[in-house]
């Protein structure tokens, strides 16, 4: 029993990525990710609120309005996958799809004490999902289990010759196994050390790492020194490919349409700013500046290269290392309402936007409870491609025997 986000098409079902401006659309043709889960004959059961067009942390920019928490209603669940988070986390479903280009299903899993697996880039067809930024954005999955999320992500990580970007590498066999070993994993110090860290969350990161050391892993503290450049370069490059992919929703074939207007210029700029939210239309500003002559260069090309170094020093930290860990929030769910400052909001991506910007695997797992009594958990990063390896050492960190002696 599957919920899905509001941003996968479903044919013949409504589909508005939480937006005005696609309101009452209905799907033309299904998603190629869902359509294997509906081949497996796998029952989806909703859609689920969300970000409007992914974008958000804290499900508070939806056309619908907020989603809570579900383990304090007065908190966020985190963004932009809110809806599929909670629903997982509310037993209202076994498992929920949702999308992550900047940690939109990490992020959420970890507010709401469940597992949430971006896959590599390229590892599930992205044929049907509406994009945010299509450099980025990969299909999730929220659970419970490692089994069930690891089931789900061997269906849905089919060959589909309708998304060119897909990885042409054979398939993972079901139930296919890695050989157990002793696990090298890498921290960076500029992640334990940001300040921006909740001091508790960081306590506990450390005391996690003391445990793995004699548990078996061995775990190095690496520096990164671009640490400072991940999230600038997300946010520029992101909101680069958004105004792109978002020029299509003008009113005129489909969607929001403000109404009689003679003049083409003034019926777009309505139908836009009528149907697109704030948040939308400052990421679309933000990426056609980015984009325009004479800044292009000192912002977009810059960025690029950022991207280029951070993927190479990652290529090197692999041939070393099977993983990479880190905290997944710098702070657990926080109040509805509480964040309106969208630069302080932007750097709380601090830990998850690095391995879109690389293409990688990554995984947030379930750990700890705060002391507000929230949860949160860790964060592993592998190859893109290397998701048995990654579910192989979540589930190894999820047995008590590793982390008992943190709690
Ligand atoms: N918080 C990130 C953003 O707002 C995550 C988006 C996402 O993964 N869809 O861009």
């Amino acid at each position: 029993v599957i919920a899905i986000k509001d941003v996968i098409c479903y044919k013949d079902h409504v589909v508005t990525a939480a937006s005005a401006i696609l309101k009452n659309f209905t799907s033309l043709y299904t998603a190629t990710a869902l359509q294997y889960l509906l081949d497996e004959d796998a029952i989806i059961i909703g859609r689920c609120n969300c970000d409007e067009f992914a974008m958000g942390s804290s499900n508070e920019n939806s056309a619908y309005g907020a989603v809570k928490n579900a383990a304090d209603e007065t908190r966020v669940p985190g963004g932009s996958s809110g809806g599929s988070a909670v629903a997982v986390q509310a037993n209202m479903c076994m498992l929920s799809l949702g999308t992550d280009t900047g940690g939109s299903v990490r992020q959420p899993a970890d507010f709401c004490g469940i597992i949430g697996l971006k896959p590599g880039y390229g590892s599930i067809s992205r044929y049907g999902l509406i994009a945010y930024a299509s450099s980025f954005d990969q299909i999730g999955i929220f659970g419970k289990n490692t089994d069930d999320v690891r089931l789900l992500w061997e269906i849905m990580s089919q060959p589909d010759e309708r998304d060119s970007t897909m990885h042409q590498r054979t398939r993972v066999k079901r139930n296919e196994t890695v050989e157990k070993k002793k696990y090298k994993l890498a921290t960076f110090s500029q992640a334990i050390q940001h300040k921006g860290l909740d001091k508790e969350i960081a306590n506990t990161f450390i005391t996690t790492i003391n445990s793995l050391k004699a548990n078996d892993f061995i775990t190095d503290e690496l520096a990164l020194e671009l640490f400072d450049y991940i999230v600038p370069a997300y946010y520029v490059l992101t909101t680069a490919e958004a105004s792109s992919n978002l020029s299509r929703y003008d009113g005129i074939r489909y969607g929001y349409n403000a109404g009689e207007e003679t003049d083409l210029e003034h019926f777009y700029c309505k139908n836009r700013s009528e149907g697109f939210g704030l948040e939308v239309k400052r990421r679309i500003m933000l990426g056609t500046f980015v984009l325009s002559t004479g800044y292009y260069d000192a912002y977009f090309a810059k960025a690029q290269q950022i991207r280029r170094l951070l993927v190479d020093k990652m290529e090197k930290i692999f041939d070393e290392y099977d993983a990479i860990i880190m905290p997944v929030s710098p702070s657990t769910a926080f109040k509805l309402g509480e964040k309106n400052d969208p630069v302080t909001t932007y750097l709380a991506d601090i830990y998850t936007v690095l391995a879109n910007l690389c293409g990688l695997s990554a995984i947030a797992i379930p750990l700890f409870s705060h002391s507000n009594n929230m949860p949160f958990g860790l964060q592993v990063m592998a190859k893109s491609g290397d998701e048995v390896t990654l579910l192989e050492i979540s589930e190894m960190l999820m047995q008590q025997s590793i982390t008992a002696e943190v709690a």
